[in-house]
């Protein structure tokens, strides 16, 4: 929970701050032999430590009683109120007695205050995180904490979370495989947002589960397709099937966030009260802030096809005999072109499996063929348009203009900044009053944030050009071990993976057959996978 003086990074400029401030009675007692106010001095210090955090102070509390309790203590009562609603990133004070002298029921309401409702506490000496995930530092958390009422704390605890969940927050520790974890802005709590590949593989998953470009497999396969493409699992182990089956469960890659315990239902027995989480009862589900990695539909099929297989043994499993699987589309009427095998020496046919289409069939491995062709074709026009820089321009064009912006936008954060310090600087000379100052840095602290919100769009939108630029690029070198990797291998599954590493679909047309007169009119067009 303790980071020392270098945790600043830990606060962003518009981070929302609080300062609290109070006598205590020996502070009372050199006032009366003529000391400096223990206010005035205390406040110096902390504003000094403000301005050197880049902080936004919006309100200070200033406690003029010298109560033991919190009871006697109007400001900290309120300020309690506030850290409860979730209205600061941190609070500052002179050190951590200040908040928490008194009974040890008052310092663990203090600090459970702060823990559930994220809100940190940074003195001269140290900043208390009191929200980061517990670890050793937990310990430390404890001793300060040491007599504190248990159970009251899980209870709010609780009802924080609760609270999160149905806001769409995520509340757990570790995210989703697939996602990562990130700390709203401008708001309390997390949220998650995918990361690639893994994102991908979990589409991929559902995909494959639910037989959306191909004979649909079972959780069994789905496992063995992994581990033979040596993509690590959730554990950064080989996959298991518990780890795909929880995958496919997890109403999270729909975009929705599962309250993590199952509810609670208190019974009576023998005159003791005995708490049951009964397994039937579903965990509430909330809609999520976070971008889905399927459709609500995916989900509710997948959820279907689980319940139904979880006894007996899965559906048969067919393995892939066609390595144009799920790839080519009839150009007349959009369905698949599907493996049509004649046995006794023909080779195999690939029709359309609209059995009524008035496309005209081809032997397999003629349109294997005609695709490997045009992927060579294809390299040798991307290579061209590469070196000639046509096509890039645009993208070149989209990617300076949102470049100027972010620049325009870091020098408003910039300037806002500038006046943030002057504020200090005005307060320090007593120009401002302390109601003045903190009016004003609520103000910037506004600003501040709506720019922070424009520079973190901006980032995202100059990733996704970057990328976009750079997937073009990729292309290249993949279809290039494409054609070298094709004709090396055996399986028709390893084949069709390797053609969708760079086509996402080839769009068949032939309405002629080989002996009519004018011959064949075959022709593919291949569709890459970058947008
Ligand atoms: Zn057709």
């Amino acid at each position: 929970m303790i980071a020392h003086n270098s945790t600043t990074a830990a606060f962003s400029a518009s981070a929302r701050v609080a300062m609290y401030l109070r006598k205590s009675r020996k502070d009372l007692e050199l006032e009366a032999v003529g000391g400096e106010d223990t206010l005035e001095r205390h406040r110096r210090v902390l504003l000094e430590l403000a301005k050197h955090y880049e902080l936004t102070v919006t309100r200070i509390y200033e406690e003029v009683v010298s109560g033991d309790t919190i009871e006697g203590r109007p400001q900290m009562r309120q300020l309690l109120r506030d850290v409860e609603a979730g209205s600061y990133d941190a609070v500052l004070c002179h050190d951590i007695d200040r908040l928490g002298r008194g009974g040890m029921a008052d310092q663990g309401r203090i600090l459970d205050t702060f823990k559930w409702s994220h809100t940190a506490i940074i003195t001269p000496d140290k900043i208390y995180n009191l929200d980061a995930d517990l670890d050793e530092e937990a310990v430390e958390f404890k001793t300060l904490s040491a007599r504190y009422e248990y159970r009251m704390i899980k209870k709010r605890l609780a009802r924080g979370r609760e609270a999160s969940v149905r806001e769409g927050k995520f509340i757990g520790n570790r995210a989703p495989y697939g996602y990562e974890r990130y700390k709203l802005q401008g708001a309390k709590g997390w949220s998650l947002r995918p990361v690639e590949p893994a994102a991908q593989v979990v589409r991929d998953i559902f995909r494959w589960y639910l037989g959306e470009d191909e004979a649909r497999i079972g959780v069994s396969l789905i496992v063995r397709r992994l581990n033979e493409r040596g993509i690590p699992g959730p554990s950064g182990k080989d996959w298991t099937p518990t780890a795909v089956r929880s995958i496919l469960a997890n109403p999270v890659y729909a975009g929705f966030i599962r309250s993590k315990s199952r509810p609670a239902v208190v019974t009576m027995e023998e005159g003791r009260k005995v708490t049951h989480r009964p397994r039937s009862a579903a965990p509430d589900i909330y809609p999520g802030l976070h971008e889905p990695l399927i459709s609500e539909a995916q989900a509710r099929q997948a959820a279907t096809l689980l319940a139904n297989n979880k006894s007996r043994p899965g559906p048969k499993q067919v393995a892939m005999k066609n390595p144009l699987s799920g790839l080519v589309i009839c150009d007349q009427c959009g369905r698949a072109m599907i493996r049509r095998p004649y046995g006794n020496g023909y080779p195999d046919g690939l029709l359309c499996s609209y059995t009524s289409c008035a496309c005209v069939s081809s032997t397999l491995s003629t349109v294997e063929d005609a695709i490997l062709e045009g992927l060579q074709q294809w390299l040798v026009a991307l290579d061209l348009s590469l070196d000639s820089g046509a096509g890039e321009r645009q993208s070149a064009a989209e990617l300076q203009s949102a470049r100027t912006a972010l620049e325009a936008a870091q020098a408003e954060d910039a300037r806002l900044r500038a006046q943030k310090a002057r504020a200090y600087d005005l307060v320090e000379q007593g120009i401002y009053t302390p109601e003045i100052f903190t009016q004003r840095m609520a103000a910037l602290g506004a600003e501040l944030e709506t720019v922070a919100a424009q520079i973190s769009a901006l980032t995202a939108e100059i990733e996704r050009l970057e990328a976009a630029a750079e997937a073009k690029a990729a292309l290249v070198p993949n279809v290039r071990r494409v054609l070298e990797l094709y004709p090396r291998l055996q399986e028709p599954e390893e084949k069709n993976a390797l053609l969708r590493s760079v086509l996402s679909k080839v769009i068949y047309h032939k309405t002629r057959r080989e002996r009519w007169s004018g011959g064949s009119d075959l022709s593919l067009t291949l569709v890459p996978i970058v947008k």
